[in-house]
């Protein structure tokens, strides 16, 4: 990216076009020679006729696919001549423009522009982050070049973003397919839905019962008039499944999230996270008025490390953790991280988004995993993961509680959870606990992918949960390999650099209870297939027919 900065910043201050056009002289008709660039200010013109510097001519010339000739009252600015042709450049005269209509100069503009924009981007050679960054005084330079290379990566297919769904998430959906211009089935891998509960019987009962009595929406924020019975009711549920005194509910996880870590970390305090954690908490961090730090992804050592070197320079300090992973589906370590964190007298944060319904008892999370019950002082978790409708908590002591609801910012100055959402993640809660063979389906099916892709011979993360990741290691690859299986009717997730560290690249998948062993067999053929393709899998790896049976 480097180089596409550095080329506009460049093209942005000589504002040259590299145009060869023929230049005519108005007064005789006669070619005067050839642009070697062209700005809004003067151009280079190859000719062995060197007039002398201070000549005025009246210059024509037409840009390209124009009709209208632009024409230039000129200068004579300075001279080239007599060079030595190994050195490449000819000899000509370089000109300034002294005297031209403002609509010929605004059409030399709307040229450099368009001809700047229109330039072809190889998306192969750049990554989302690349486009973050690039500043120019016109604010729209970086969506316009970020256009330019989405264009060039949807043509060639690798752009999987944002697929339009044609129906509701569950273990096969209908995608609309640019290439066909049909629908098709696809095998979804690639959903936090992990119990299958979007489409459950119950919760859509108990949507839509809540709507016939209390309409779509909440009406205001919570501090005002959007607190419903519904909510408070939630809120109790969601303290007793995640072990703590006391929840408070937001609009979306990530709002639970911004909202939490911005309203405790002030000044003088610090939030020290986990290098792997997801972009909510960073945003909380950066929200903040406080200092951040991070430490390497569950090297409880150099959480210590971090710790130490900001003993005496903070008062109060958080450590934020997510209890399985976003990437790889790894678990925390948190008994060790509590530790540590009474040790220098830290609280202790986790984001148990992807552990809720999934780890734990009755899906109660990593802290009942670890039997840590009351030992974390915050945990946040979504509605919108296991529990199949949408919105964040936090659950923490009832003071912590109680704070956040009148300086968490993303609560107060926010609509409340439509009163609906609250339902349905009440329902969802129930339904959890009373059908306890989802969560037991769901882990048959973790079993039995995890298994068969190490008997294949992927190189699978470190997963101890729904989320299952396959290293690639290379972005192209990645990109390429991502195109195939999606052709091949898996929906599945890519994770390029900066999601990962590059040469970390890695291809995504998420399970669910809902999957049949139809599906995850199909996964595994084309994952195999595609694997081979591509020379990831060698000649020595299992094949899927083969694979062993959970
Ligand atoms: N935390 C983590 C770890 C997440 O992965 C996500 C989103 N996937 C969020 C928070 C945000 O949650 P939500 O989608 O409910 O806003």
């Amino acid at each position: 990216m480097e180089n596409l900065i550095q080329e506009l910043r460049e093209r942005r201050k000589t504002k040259r076009l590299p145009l060869k056009l023929d230049i005519f002289s108005r007064d005789t008709g006669k070619l005067v020679g050839r642009s070697l660039n062209i700005s809004t200010d003067g151009m280079f013109i190859e000719t062995d006729n060197i007039l002398k510097p201070g000549t005025k001519v009246l210059l024509v010339f037409n840009l390209p696919g124009q009709i209208i000739p632009i024409k230039a009252y000129s200068d004579v600015r300075w001279i080239r001549k007599n060079v030595i042709p190994e050195e490449g450049w000819p000899s000509g005269i370089g000109i300034q423009f002294i005297g031209m209509y403002e609509a010929y100069k605004r059409k030399l503009e709307e040229y450099q522009e368009k001809s700047f924009f229109t330039e072809e981007i190889n998306s192969d050679n750049y990554t989302l982050a690349d486009f973050i960054e690039i500043s120019d005084k016109d604010l729209f330079t970086k969506t316009k070049l970020f256009w330019e290379a989405i264009k060039d990566m949807t043509q060639k297919g690798f752009n999987t973003y944002r697929r339009l769904l044609l129906s509701a998430c569950k273990n096969r959906v209908l995608v609309w397919d640019e290439k066909t211009g049909k629908p098709r089935e696809m095998i979804m891998m690639d959903s936090n839905n992990y119990l299958g509960l979007t489409v459950d019987p119950k919760m859509i009962k108990a949507t839509k019962e809540t709507i016939e009595k209390y309409g779509v929406g909440a009406g205001s924020a919570p501090l005002l008039a959007g607190t419903y019975n519904l909510h408070t009711e939630l809120e109790a549920k969601l303290a007793k499944l995640t072990s703590c005194d006391d929840a408070v509910v937001f609009p979306t996880g990530y709002m639970a999230n911004i909202g939490c870590i911005s309203a405790l970390i002030k000044r003088k305090d610090i939030a020290i996270v986990d290098d792997a954690v997801h972009a909510s908490i960073i945003d909380g961090c950066k929200l903040s008025e406080g200092s951040f730090r991070t430490f390497k992804h569950s090297d409880t050592q150099n959480l210590k490390q971090v710790l130490e070197s900001s003993q005496d320079k903070y008062f109060g300090k958080l450590i934020i953790v997510e209890g399985i992973y976003g990437i790889d589906g790894d678990m925390a370590p948190l008994p060790v991280i509590a530790e540590v964190a009474e040790e220098y007298r830290a609280k202790v944060m986790v984001d148990d988004t992807h552990a809720i319904g999934v780890i734990g008892e009755d899906g109660r999370g990593t802290i009942s995993h670890f039997k840590m019950e009351g030992k974390i002082d915050i945990v946040m978790g979504t509605l919108s993961h296991a529990l199949g409708g949408m919105g964040g908590f936090i659950a923490s002591s009832p003071e912590a509680v109680n704070y956040l609801r009148y300086y968490a910012r993303s609560f107060f100055f926010a609509s409340s959870l439509p009163p609906y959402l609250a339902a349905s993640a009440l329902a969802a809660i129930e339904v959890m606990e009373n059908r306890p063979e989802l969560n037991q389906n769901l882990w048959k099916n973790i079993k039995y992918m995890k298994e068969n892709l190490e008997y294949l011979g992927f190189r699978i993360g470190n997963s101890q949960s729904a989320i299952i990741s396959i290293i690639i290691g290379n972005e192209l690859l990645l990109r390429r390999m991502n195109k195939r299986l999606h052709e091949e009717g898996i929906y599945l997730s890519a994770l390029p650099y900066p999601a990962v560290p590059r040469g970390q690249e890695r291809l995504r998948l998420k399970l669910m209870a809902t999957h049949i062993q139809a599906d995850l067999n199909r996964t595994l053929e084309a994952l195999e297939k595609v694997g081979r393709e591509f020379g990831v899998l060698g000649k020595s790896s299992g094949t899927y027919t083969k694979a062993l049976v959970a």
